[in-house]
């Protein structure tokens, strides 16, 4: 599955996360209420006419000097949307009037080729509507005036988005073959693994262009699945300026981990997990898609028997919502495990589409309420009638209950465990949703 990504661009102040969080409508998901993971995030799926896309705030994109300096930098934000986004929602400030940076930021913009869609905010009421006219000197067409406060107009805005959203190449789900990304912040060895996991007697099917204009998919097959590769490094870009690594490296991770069926998330043992690795952590855990880590540069740690369950430790606590991915310790360098990635992610991938039939889940459930009563409110019981599985990929089960708001997170967690010890469900995340009494 594909997701458009559209991105917001513009100088601070204009209102871009104002409208960023006008248009995104939260998923609620009860399952999904980690601390930590959702904390300033700057992306976020969103649907408008039963058209989902991703947006990205680009105001709060990051970049990394040589010297390890963050900064931010609109031109940079400008040329990342470019390269890598569907369309780009150009937000200008409709009380302030055209600046000199919102010239040099067009002019960028003009020229990239990719669909502009310019957006004049703060346009509160109808007597500033003639404020959007003097935007037209910008050269980049038909302002549409917006007030992201008062939601004005969003509905014409979100039309417009949809129109070229709709010419984004549509790519076609293909239930056989697996799809894996790898994933990880830059260093960590993404490319290197690549090259280990096809340089191992794999037979190379094809190369075909991925969905970003530069990237290339590799398909290859191994002992009888059909597997595809899908371009994260980004090696082959070339750009109109050089962009400096990306604090998070978010934007390439999130796009791959969309048309993924199962995230390899690549760690470099020597650093440890990081910040940036909980960023792209979070994506692929909330994504719903299957996730193998891969602790990289095995091959420069210094180990005792005790290293391998200590490094395993210190996952388990800092991804503590990653606890049902497998753990492989390995090398692109040396080759050491590689030939187990395979494996593993086909492994994960039949973990994704178990199905468990409702009379062996009602089994389970009866025996998990009588050893762990489930929880009360105010004097009023918690009830479970039955449970089915809804989907798999991820797998999603709902729960019937009499009254959803009696379910406590620690209730759902300890289903959730034994949905885990009875099944499986290495390497996937599960999904429970609640459904009351009509
Ligand atoms: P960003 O830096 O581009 O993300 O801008 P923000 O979304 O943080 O908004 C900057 C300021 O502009 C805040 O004080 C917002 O309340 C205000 N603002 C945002 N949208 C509108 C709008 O439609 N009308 C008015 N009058 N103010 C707005
Ligand atoms: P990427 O940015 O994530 O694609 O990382 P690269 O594949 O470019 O690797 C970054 C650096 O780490 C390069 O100098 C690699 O040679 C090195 N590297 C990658 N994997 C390993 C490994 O398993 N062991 C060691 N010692 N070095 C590695």
């Amino acid at each position: 599955m594909y997701k458009p990504l559209v991105a917001i661009v513009g100088r601070p102040n204009v209102g871009k996360s104002t409208l960023f969080n006008a248009i995104v409508k939260k998923r609620i998901s009860i399952v999904e209420d980690i601390p930590g993971v959702t904390r300033d995030r700057i992306y976020y799926d969103a649907e408008w006419l039963n058209q989902e896309f991703t947006m990205i705030d680009t105001g709060g994109i990051e970049f990394v000097d040589s010297e390890n300096h963050i900064f931010t930098s609109m031109r940079y934000q400008a040329e990342l949307a470019i390269r890598e986004a569907d369309v780009i929602l150009y937000v200008v400030d409709g009380k302030a009037g055209v600046q000199p940076q919102d010239e040099d930021i067009a002019r960028i913009l003009r020229s990239s080729g990719k669909p502009v869609i310019l957006v004049v905010n703060k346009i509160d009421s109808v007597e500033l509507s003639m404020n959007i006219y003097e935007f037209y000197s910008l050269g980049l067409g038909d302002p549409i005036g917006i007030s992201a406060v008062n939601l004005m107009n969003l509905g014409d805005l979100l039309d417009e988005v949809l129109k070229h959203i709709k010419n984004v190449p549509y790519e076609e789900d293909d239930e056989e073959t697996i799809h894996i990304a790898l994933v990880g912040r830059p260093n960590v060895g993404k490319s290197s693994m690549t090259n280990a996991l096809l340089g191992q007697n794999r037979v190379i099917v094809s190369n075909m262009p991925g969905t970003t204009r530069d990237s290339i998919d590799t398909h290859w097959e191994y002992e009888g699945s059909k597997f595809v590769l899908i371009d994260t490094a980004g090696m082959r870009r070339k750009g109109k300026i050089d962009i400096p690594v990306e604090r998070y490296s978010v934007v390439r991770a999130l796009r791959a981990v969309d048309r993924c069926d199962v995230a390899v998330l690549v760690l470099d043992g020597v650093e440890g997990v990081t910040e940036q690795d909980k960023k792209i952590a979070g994506y692929v855990h909330e994504a719903g898609k299957g996730c193998v880590i891969v602790v990289n540069k095995w091959d420069l740690v210094t180990k005792d028997s005790k290293t391998s369950q200590k490094y395993e430790e210190d996952i388990r606590r800092e991804l503590a919502f990653l606890q049902y991915a497998p753990i492989l310790f390995a090398s692109a360098l040396t080759k050491q495990r590689i030939n187990r990635l395979a494996d593993m992610v086909k492994f994960v991938s039949e973990q994704q589409h178990m199905r468990v039939s409702t009379s062996v889940l009602n089994e389970l459930i009866e025996d998990a309420q009588l050893t762990n009563p489930p929880p009360a409110k105010g004097g009023k019981l918690l009830k479970i009638y039955y449970m089915t599985q809804a989907s798999v990929q991820p797998p999603t089960f709902i729960l019937f209950v009499n009254e959803p708001q009696l379910m406590h997170f620690s209730y759902l967690r300890f289903l959730e465990n034994r949905l885990r010890e009875t099944f499986g469900f290495e390497g996937t995340p599960i999904r429970l949703i609640l459904r009351g009494k009509k």
